[in-house]
């Protein structure tokens, strides 16, 4: 193989007949049954399976890509970035200052806010495709992926929406980018199937508009349900939540940059500690509006369970002049009733869910080594969890955001980089 053919656009060795039936000998000679190659069309990859188009599949491919190694990127959805570009509501910023979240090779552009908005950064992700070509596969959900002991190559099956055929994609490399919110949480709530209103998932809310007027119950204990409640607040919303609130910003400083910078020389339950005691001193005692502090500390609550602490952008004044009211927990719907843990019942016109996503590694990926069933997360801890068995990586899994995406990308495409050179090195 030319250094020059193993560095061609991988759309060349799409549904290159000539691969494709090598491809298909192979199986006939080692013999693996025909069942396991029965889909419409088999395409060998030279480089890796990036599994999702998001933001970490994206910082993959280009790290890759400046490299000198192509990748296939498949993306269930029809664009790039779905996530942020069609389940986010539209008053969206990004949570964490623009430092912690710009991808590899490529920063944000120099008039961009502390805090982006949802808009900017997909311009900036769109960008981001456009200077490192990365083409990604749209429509094209895998379904199912597995390592093939006698091909020695990662086997992914893809179902295909629209006009398109269904394909298998085989590649020495599968890297798994589908995130930790590829699917909503919907919480086992007694009779919210039979609510008589309407319930929505934060994914299929946008604005507070169409609610003018309505009575709303915001259910959630994330920076999402805060956000909904602070769009809702001019038309009735009565927010539920349990949760830590940090003032945004500390010291004139962004608050998670402070606690980064304190974790330098601090344990992480001191640095809670500081960061309570100052978040009372500027926020005052949040347990007197029935915001409760849950009993572990915000970042040894984040690193134990992945939680975000809510870094509150104008919510708690709402909570103060009683425009967002906080009710308890929910022990049961009736119709449109609600009734709380506190007995009180209370009519709602809608409910919004503001109640997390989930990973769905486990429906797809049959290799039970690198992520727990459980959770769809990587059994091991950050670092450590980027790198399976057999060219199998994941990125965007460390529960630390696009911080946590931007190492392990970097990482992943220079552990395959080693693997291709000695590849290349091998006697054809
Ligand atoms: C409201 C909100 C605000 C946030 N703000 C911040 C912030 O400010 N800073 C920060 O660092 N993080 C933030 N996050 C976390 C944020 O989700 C991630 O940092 C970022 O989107 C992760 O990118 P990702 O590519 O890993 O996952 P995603 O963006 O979820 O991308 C995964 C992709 O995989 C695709 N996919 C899933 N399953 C399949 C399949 N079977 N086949 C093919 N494709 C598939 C999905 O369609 C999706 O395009 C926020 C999250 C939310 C919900």
């Amino acid at each position: 193989m030319s250094a020059r053919e193993t560095h061609e656009p991988i759309s060349l060795t799409f549904y290159n007949q000539k691969r494709h039936q090598s491809i298909k000998n192979c199986y006939k000679e080692r013999r693996i049954p025909a069942a396991m190659s029965c889909s419409e069309q088999l395409v060998w990859v030279q480089g890796p399976i990036i599994v999702g188009a998001g933001p970490s599949g994206l910082a993959v491919a280009a790290c890759l890509k400046e490299k000198g190694i192509d990748s296939l990127v498949l993306e269930r959805s029809s664009c790039l970035a779905p996530l942020w570009q069609l389940k986010m509501y539209d008053r969206l910023s990004l949570h964490l200052p623009r430092q912690f979240c710009q991808l590899p090779l490529f920063p944000f552009p120099s008039n961009y806010p502390n805090y982006p908005t949802k808009q900017q950064f997909v311009a900036y992700l769109e960008n981001y495709a456009a200077r490192f070509g990365v083409h990604p596969m749209y429509n094209h959900e895998v379904v199912c992926a597995e390592y093939d002991e006698q091909l020695m190559l990662w086997r992914v099956r893809t179902q295909t929406t629209g006009m398109l055929e269904d394909v298998e994609y085989v590649s020495q490399w599968l890297v798994v980018a589908t995130g930790e919110n590829a699917e909503p949480v919907l919480p086992m709530i007694d009779g919210l199937e039979e609510f008589q209103g309407t319930a929505i998932h934060t994914s299929a809310y946008k604005s507070g508009s169409k609610f003018t007027g309505k009575a709303i119950l915001v259910v959630g204990c994330g920076n999402s349900g805060m956000e909904v409640c602070l769009d809702l607040c001019n038309h009735n919303a009565y927010p539920h939540i349990v949760v830590h609130i940090l003032p945004r910003e500390m010291l004139g400083q962004p608050t998670f940059q402070l606690a980064m910078w304190l974790l330098k020389w601090l344990p992480t339950h001191t640095v809670d500690q500081i960061l309570l005691l100052m978040a009372r001193a500027i926020l005052g005692d949040t347990a007197r509006f029935g915001l409760k502090r849950p009993r572990l500390g915000p970042l040894e609550l984040k690193s134990l369970s992945g939680k975000t602490p809510i870094l509150d952008i104008g919510t708690l004044a709402k909570i103060k002049s009683g425009d967002i009211k906080v009710r308890p927990a929910i022990r049961k719907i009736v119709g449109q009733q609600v009734i709380f843990m506190d007995g009180r019942s209370e009519q709602f016109d809608t409910i919004v869910l503001a109640t997390g996503y989930r990973s769905n590694v486990p429906c797809w990926l049959k290799d039970k080594g690198l992520f727990s069933e459980k959770d769809g997360l990587p059994r091991k801890a950050f670092p450590n969890g980027g790198k399976g068995e057999r060219g199998l990586y994941s990125v965007g899994f460390s529960r630390r955001g696009l911080m946590g995406t931007a190492a392990d990308a970097r990482r992943i495409a220079h552990d395959i980089d080693m693997q291709w050179k000695a590849r290349e090195r091998r006697p054809a």
